[in-house]
């Protein structure tokens, strides 16, 4: 059985353990790693500090199969990741004629010419691999080192972001959707639930999956709970009971699986030619926000329905003119703070009307209990056939 591939982090540089800037290249290639298959068992992040940073790389690499380094190539005297790298690896640096001619090429481009302190962006250590930057002047570059009887990859990455995604895209991607092969990577339920707390979803799960080869994962986002379970591709007969019975207790929660936002729906239904009218006396305007911030990010070309959202903020009924909208949706206060009416009347039917009732973690007089409110009104919509 192959062991799943282990990566680690480190991130480079004073501003970020200073708090100067947030470390976002970390988040950005786990991401990346994560999709492929590979576990990224640390993300470390330290000064520009040549003791910790030698520190760093002996330990993570005991403990990893690639180590990612990101910052510190730049030609300034803070900047010493190349040479460092070059002692762990015992290799002397060498200087490579095609990087100073792109350096060179960069700066002329902008009619500037480059510097000699930008030589120092041109030294590798021995028989790397040297990875063009066409984002920028440092080149990245990978060396394999040997650690016990193991092989272990160290990518060395510039710091802007930008230059990493651009090296990944030209160089490193392909190469990592090879180490794990599909077949052993590890296959992801995520199921989305709604109305509950995170320990009491977590009890429901944590008995049905003991002792199963199930990981499991939880993340709480007012005013959903996530539930991740990962199983071996290989494995999936054998925990399709499991989940099967983990979906059916969770049944009352679940909202959707997968990464879809609810209120992509309802976009989604307006583009597709519904017209839509939702009168909101309830949330205080979140609905629309919600819904605001979502049509932004849709990808909305010629929408064929129309979607309007009005809002009583300053407690007086709008009029709005409902003639041509053929599904109207209604939220008002029955009882403040603790319930809620919904009505959803498709033109020609009667409306079908049902109560939402706060919960002692979801008052309505609070915003988290109107954020509730506003993705039940969602869930609704989603159930009631847009
Ligand atoms: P340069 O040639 O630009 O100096 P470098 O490889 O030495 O490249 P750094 O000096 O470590 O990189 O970082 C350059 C800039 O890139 C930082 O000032 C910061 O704006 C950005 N940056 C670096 N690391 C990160 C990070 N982990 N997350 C977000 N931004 C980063």
């Amino acid at each position: 059985m192959n062991r799943r591939s282990r990566a680690a982090i480190l991130t480079v540089g004073t501003e970020i353990t200073d708090g100067q800037i947030v470390d976002r290249n970390s988040a950005w290639i786990s991401k990346r790693l994560t999709d492929a298959g590979v576990e990224v068992v640390e993300h470390r992040a330290v000064a520009d500090d040549r003791i910790k940073i030698e520190r760093s790389l002996r330990d993570l690499v005991m403990r990893v199969d690639s180590l990612f380094v990101t910052g510190g190539l730049g030609p300034t005297s803070d900047d010493f990741t190349r040479e460092l790298l070059a002692k762990f690896c015992s290799r002397e640096l060498v200087f490579d004629e095609d990087s100073w001619n792109h350096i060179e090429t960069r700066f002329a481009s902008r009619g500037l010419t480059a510097k000699p302190i930008q030589r120092q962006q041109c030294f590798f250590p021995r028989d790397s691999r040297i990875l063009k930057n066409s984002a920028g002047t440092a080149n990245a570059f990978s060396f394999d080192v040997e650690e016990g009887d193991r092989t272990v990859r160290i990518y060395a990455l510039p710091g802007p972001p930008i230059e990493i995604a651009t090296v990944w895209a030209e160089h490193l991607s392909s190469e990592i959707e090879t180490l794990i092969p599909k077949a052993d990577r590890d296959e992801l339920l995520l199921i989305r639930t709604l109305g509950t707390g995170e320990s009491a979803i977590a009890e429901i799960v944590e008995t049905l999956i003991a002792g199963s080869s199930l990981r499991v994962g939880y993340r709480a986002h007012v005013p959903y709970v996530e539930v991740k379970l990962w199983y071996p591709s290989r494995e999936k007969s054998a925990v399709t009971p499991i989940l099967d019975a983990v979906e059916r207790s969770l049944s009352p929660y679940i909202v959707n699986r997968g990464n879809e936002d609810l209120a992509d729906v309802v976009i989604s239904a307006v583009e597709k030619g519904r017209w839509l009218s939702i009168h909101d006396r309830a949330t205080g305007g979140l609905l629309e926000e919600r819904l605001r911030e979502r049509w932004r990010s849709a990808e909305v070309r010629s929408s064929k329905g129309a979607l309007s959202v009005t809002t009583d903020l300053v407690g007086v009924a709008q009029v709005t003119n409902r003639e041509g909208f053929d599904l109207e949706i209604e939220v008002f206060e029955v009882e403040a703070s603790k319930s809620w009416r919904l009505s959803l009347k498709k033109k020609g039917h009667d409306a079908r009307k049902l109560e939402v009732k706060a919960t002692p973690l979801y008052n309505f007089g609070t915003d988290r209990g109107r954020r509730y409110l506003c993705e039940r009104v969602f869930q609704e919509l989603a159930s009631f056939g847009l």
